[in-house]
Parts: C-alpha cells; sequence; structure tokens
C-alpha cells in the first residue's frame, strides 16, 4: 500500500497561512491566508511601538493530507519533484522576494520615523 503527503489543493484552500510572534513579550500577529505581507507590517509596527522587541518568530502553515494511492502511481512526491514538498513551500513561504519586501518595509518605516 503506498501512501502520498500532499498539499491541500481544494478551491479555496489558502496556498499559506502566515502568522508572526515577538520574541520578546509573545504578543502575536493576525494569522493571515496566502499573504505574508501583513505579517510584515505588523513586526514593524511591533517594533515602532516597543524599540526593544526587534526579534520574530515567522511562521508559514498549510493544510497537508496524506492519501491512499492507486496501485502503480508513485506515492514518493520527494522522488517525482525531486525536492522535498514541504521545504518547496517553506522557500515559495519566506523567498528572497519576501525578504525583499521587508527590507523595503523597514526602510519605509526608518523614513516615516525619521520624519514624524
Ligand atoms: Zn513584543
Amino acid at each position: 500500500m503506498n501512501w502520498l503527503l500532499a498539499p491541500v489543493r481544494e478551491q479555496g484552500a489558502p496556498e499559506g497561512i502566515f502568522g508572526g510572534e515577538c520574541v520578546t513579550c509573545g504578543e502575536l500577529s493576525p494569522l493571515v491566508d496566502d499573504d505574508p505581507q501583513p505579517v510584515a507590517i505588523w513586526a514593524i509596527r511591533h517594533t515602532q511601538r516597543e524599540p526593544s522587541h526587534g526579534l520574530f518568530l515567522f511562521r508559514a502553515e498549510k493544510h497537508w493530507r496524506v492519501e491512499r494511492c492507486a496501485d502503480g502511481i508513485e506515492g514518493d512526491a520527494e522522488a517525482r519533484s525531486g525536492r522535498h514538498p514541504v521545504a518547496e513551500f517553506f522557500d515559495r513561504a519566506f523567498g528572497p522576494a519576501f525578504v525583499g519586501l521587508m527590507c523595503l518595509l523597514t526602510a519605509f518605516a526608518g523614513y516615516l520615523m525619521a520624519y514624524t
């Protein structure tokens, strides 16, 4: 019997669920579907409010389902894609675009603080 672990792709299923936590005080961001940008903005605003709180734990979550494979279908997603699907998800979730956005927002936040 083969089993397959695969991301849930039904209509309406979020591509990712994002959240953040301040390591200093434990405050949690709202959880948002599909777009990490609100979590980035939440973190920057939190640090603006509490300047000594600059370290965050970001999470990207996704629903996965284990299913039985029909006979003859390769059940190992890693073998098919060459990479583990969970690793691919995290690459997409917190990839270079997200880091670029963070730097941009941080620079913008600094600009706002300098002129207020
Ligand atoms: Zn905090």
